[in-house]
């Protein structure tokens, strides 16, 4: 795949769905890539924002490239704040104490990036806040000043190759479920972006409605 070819089928299911074209974007995943990399097969196709999951691997290419959009889709531990300086929005907050320390750093900065809050998926062991628990999560975020723009939620880990062949459109059901839970709780929240699927799901998250696609492997390959 290539980034036309993504953007084709990112287009194609805007259309199955009935949603307006461009209304989902390409976040490109370029964690692991170096800048000739993503120059070569990203940024020839477009300004596509980028997806970073490492705090420092983002502050030293952005460093150099500080004229393009770069999102964190990184855990966030406390000491790796400081590297965020560069970023517009961070997607995968779950907890208050992670925008309260970007919102005491971005005092420093002079600028802040807006958030998006990372909805827990199911699977045990996985990062995010619990559906029960993301209006006080929210709120609490809110308190710090910082904007929250939405949901974030990554599926749960693809299961064993033959459970995978076997059940398919079982679990194509349940991420479309995923998807949509996640979707009617950000129109509950009154949040209106939804960062959702990846290379495996993303035709699917644009049908449920994602506004921000977060796709690596496949512009790379
Ligand atoms: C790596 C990563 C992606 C992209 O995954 P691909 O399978 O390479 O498309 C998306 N979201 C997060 C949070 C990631 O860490």
């Amino acid at each position: 795949m290539s980034v036309p070819a993504v953007l084709t089928a990112i287009r194609e299911a805007e259309a199955q769905a009935g949603r307006a074209p461009g209304s989902a974007r390409l976040v490109a995943v370029t964690k692991g890539q170096d800048l000739p990399s993503i120059e070569a097969h990203v940024l020839a196709h477009g300004a596509f924002p980028l997806g970073e999951g490492r705090a420092q691997e983002l502050r030293d290419k952005a460093a150099l490239r500080p004229d393009l959009e770069w999102h964190y889709i990184g855990t966030l531990q406390r000491n790796k704040v400081k590297y965020l300086r560069p970023v517009t929005l961070v997607h995968g907050i779950e907890a208050a104490w992670q925008a309260e320390a970007i919102a005491q750093a971005a005092q420093g900065w002079g600028r802040a990036p807006d958030l998006l809050l990372q909805l827990h998926n199911g699977e045990a062991q996985k990062h995010g806040v619990d559906g029960a628990d993301l209006p006080g999560v929210l709120r609490q975020v809110q308190a710090t000043g910082l904007t929250v723009r939405g949901l974030m939620v990554m599926a749960p880990d693809a299961p064993e190759p033959d459970d995978q062949q076997l059940d398919a459109a079982a679990r194509e059901a349940r991420l479309l479920a995923l998807f949509t839970d996640t979707a009617r709780r950000a129109h509950d929240l009154g949040l209106s972006e939804l960062s959702m699927g990846m290379s495996g799901d993303y035709p699917l998250a644009v049908r449920a409605g994602a506004t921000l696609v977060r796709v690596g492997r496949s512009l790379f390959s």
